[in-house]
């Protein structure tokens, strides 16, 4: 049997005998992509979708996320996968509030994305109502290979994240938005 290896693609930079040089941000930048510990919030269908995902099958373990993680502070990616309600709303802003920077999210089907077929007084209608996202999956539900892409999406934006992002002006705006300090 043979077993065919991807290695992950170095970052741009100069080489040469015995050295290679390149950027903090780029070296932090691959690491952190092929490392990322996601904290399953699934409430619903979609949720049965993600657990596919995670399943030999579609093997989320192949882009270094198989340790999902149920403690937010040892999370950085929050995906959101089901219908969540207003009373929920609160709840998912605290998991996020108690995830460590840099911290990013992804929405996962309609429900979670814009409240779905529940356009009800009990539904949030979004998650982005409570929380900033960084990328949207749709679909109700969405297939696994789209919950791989939107997963590779995050991958791309988090290796292409400068380190301070964070500290800058723009993202203290977005968080002020939604009045998280
Ligand atoms: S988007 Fe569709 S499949 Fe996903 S939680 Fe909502 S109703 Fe269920």
């Amino acid at each position: 049997m043979t077993t065919e290896l991807t290695i992950a693609k170095a970052p741009e930079g100069l080489e040469g005998p015995g050295f290679f040089a390149t950027k903090l941000d780029e070296v932090i930048g691959l690491a952190r992509s092929n490392s990322i510990w996601p904290l399953p919030f699934a409430t619903s269908c979609c949720g049965i979708e993600f657990m596919a995902t995670m399943g030999s099958n579609y093997d989320l373990a192949r882009f270094g996320s198989e340790r999902m993680s149920f403690s937010p502070r040892q999370a950085d990616l929050l995906i959101v996968a089901g219908t969540i309600a207003k009373k929920m709303g609160p709840v998912l802003r605290q998991v996020y509030l108690q995830m460590a920077e840099p911290r990013w999210v992804l929405s996962v089907g309609a429900c979670a994305s814009t409240g779905g077929i529940f356009d009800t007084y009990s539904v949030l209608q979004g998650i982005d109502k409570v929380i900033p996202v960084d990328v949207y999956v749709p679909g109700c539900p969405p297939r696994p290979e789209q919950i791989l892409d939107g997963f590779m999406r995050i991958q791309e934006l988090v290796r292409n994240e400068p380190v301070r992002r964070r500290n800058t002006s723009e993202y203290k705006a977005l968080m002020q938005q939604y009045g998280i300090e």
